[in-house]
């Protein structure tokens, strides 16, 4: 019988998260399997007016310099300088401004394009990193010291063992339940609208979040004048809003949004996609840990999934730097602790948030009204507010949260 392979990483999922994880662990010297069930995507090249893009915070924009990712982005990313916080119907209005917390920018628009190909780009020249690509991680078995992870794939090995096993294997992780880690899901009862659009103001730099009785709606800007829109609605009018030609469906989200940005002239292809919570249990089990969606999948009301990601990847690759064995279980144990606060904190949030702008009962909507004039009258308060969207937590520290690199080891 041929040997098991031996790494001491092995992270299932080549998304985002676990293509990012992979290369923030770089300077370790560990040596890693990426395990990833799709086929590598044909690279897209020239611009595509409909491309996904994702908001990301001034504390995410540390983490990617810290990663060395950052230079490759840069010229790709929209700063957003103002957050325009409002309600359909009222008077109250917020803004967080940049320049209020003196920084160049609350934080960027990406798109994914650009950050996958960054991504690609260093893995392809990554010493320690093998891909195991299309190949689908089919069980999991803890042993003593290592777990042994069963594939299947063309040309990829019947199994590979590793002393730590990180799941970024998406919402659904078929490897949670393989870990024994049960999850509770909510449905959100909405469905997510996306798509890119141009309004006849250019948004220049500024980020809009309009609370409807509906749901909220949210505009980023993105370069070429466009926005990237997320609106969300119960699931028959997302599904009757998606079947609208583009002159209804334009009239539509205008009526939603207003004329902020004068008439909406073009949008582009429409998708939906019904939301959910998924909250598992606990983010360790044994010698298998979750991250990203896998570990949290949130509404997307303040773009907060992919932030939250990062600040897993940066808080772990600090922890295993150094570390005699990435399996410990007192060195997961102490990442989990400091993950999970941060989590329930951002899902505490996102859903309070979520509550009570969709809250029609009177008294209150005249109290959001208020409180949004208040809160633009607040400083202290409304610095917070941009804290955390920024993404910066308590406690959170370490070269990567502040932009720098991890020492690489010597090997
Ligand atoms: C409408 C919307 C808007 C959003 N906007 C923002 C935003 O503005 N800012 C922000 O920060 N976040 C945002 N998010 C969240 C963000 O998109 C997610 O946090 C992020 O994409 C999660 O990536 P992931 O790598 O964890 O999961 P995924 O992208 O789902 O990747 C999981 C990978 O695992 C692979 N896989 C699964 N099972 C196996 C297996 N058994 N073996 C091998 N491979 C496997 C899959 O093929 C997949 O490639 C938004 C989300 C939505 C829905």
């Amino acid at each position: 019988m041929s040997e098991v392979q031996s790494f001491d990483v092995a992270i299932v999922g080549g998304g985002l998260v676990g293509a990012t994880l992979a290369e923030a662990l770089r300077p370790t010297g560990l040596r890693l399997a990426l395990v990833e069930a799709r086929p590598l995507p044909a690279a897209a090249d020239g611009d595509d007016y409909d491309e996904r893009s994702l908001a990301l915070g001034w504390g995410s924009r540390q983490i990617l310099a810290g990663l060395g990712l950052w230079d490759a982005l840069a010229a790709h990313a929209t700063p957003m300088t103002e957050v325009h916080v409002s309600e359909r119907g009222r008077f109250g209005v917020t803004r967080l401004r940049a320049r209020d917390e003196r920084l160049p920018a609350l934080g960027y628009v990406l798109t994914l394009r650009h950050l996958g190909a960054a991504l690609a780009a260093r893995l392809a020249d990554h010493p320690r990193l093998t891909v195991f690509r299309p190949a689908e991680a089919r069980a999991v078995t803890q042993e003593a010291d290592a777990v042994r992870l069963r594939l299947a794939g063309n040309g990829a090995p019947e199994a590979i063992r590793a002393r730590l096993l990180v799941a970024a294997d998406g919402s659904d992780s078929p490897l949670r339940g393989q870990l024994g880690i049960a999850a509770r899901q909510v449905d959100y009862g909405q469905w997510g609208v996306i798509g890119n659009l141009t309004p006849r103001h250019p948004p220049a730099g500024r980020a809009f979040e309009r609370f409807t009785p509906d749901g909220p709606l949210a505009l980023l800007p993105l370069a070429g004048d466009r926005c990237a829109f997320v609106w969300t609605l119960p699931p028959d009018r997302a599904e009757a809003a998606l079947a609208l030609d583009e002159p209804d469906f334009l009239a539509a989200l205008q009526a939603r949004f207003g004329r902020r940005l004068g008439a909406f002239c073009r949008v582009g292809r429409r998708q939906g996609f019904p939301l959910r919570l998924v909250r598992p249990a606990r983010l360790v089990a044994g010698r298998g840990l979750l991250i990203g969606n896998a570990a949290h999948t949130l509404h997307p009301i303040a773009g907060q999934g992919f932030n939250l990601a990062l600040r897993d990847v940066a808080e772990l690759a600090q922890r295993l730097a150094g570390a005699a064995d990435p399996g410990a279980p007192e060195l997961l144990a102490a990442w989990a602790r400091r993950r999970q606060a941060d989590i329930d904190a951002t899902q505490r949030a996102t859903d309070g948030l979520l509550r009570l702008f969709t809250n029609p009962w009177p008294p209150l909507s005249h109290a959001r009204a208020a409180g949004l004039l208040l809160l633009d009258r607040l400083p202290p308060l409304k610095h917070r507010l941009a804290w955390l969207g920024m993404g910066w937590r308590a406690g959170q520290g370490g070269p990567l949260f502040q932009g720098r690199p991890l020492p690489a080891e010597a090997t």
